[in-house]
């Protein structure tokens, strides 16, 4: 299966293997198994972690190119409501939208690194 079908399933919130759009339960929860092709998301206790790295990873990256960006753009009389504001919302706001996101990112990394290597 190649990189690109799985992360464009990772990124529509679907089954990486399969495409499945029924694998939540609720926002932040997904199913124990992808109800189609019945793989198992969590196959160990912990094994969210890495989502979590690549939620934070993301989130940091956007308020970094957004502080920088502000930074730059508003230079020598720097608009620091507006760094506020943008660090308000991209951590306030932005880890709880991309979270699901991160998780069928993680799982599709995890398909494509270990367990298509296994089967
Ligand atoms: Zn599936």
């Amino acid at each position: 299966m190649s990189v690109k079908t799985l992360v464009a399933r990772a990124l529509g919130r679907r089954c990486p293997r399969c495409g499945e759009r029924d694998i939540w339960t609720s926002w932040f929860n997904t199913r124990e198994s992808c109800p189609r092709c019945g793989l198992l998301f969590a196959r160990e206790e912990g094994y969210w972690v890495m989502a979590i790295v690549l939620n934070t990873a993301f989130v940091e990256a956007i308020f970094a190119l957004l502080f920088v960006g502000g930074l730059i753009t508003t230079w020598p009389d720097i608009d620091w409501q507006f760094l506020l504001a943008a660090g308000l919302l991209t951590n306030g706001i932005l880890p709880f939208l991309f979270f699901p996101y991160s998780k069928t990112l993680w799982v599709a990394l995890d398909l494509y690194t270990h367990r298509a290597s296994k089967g």
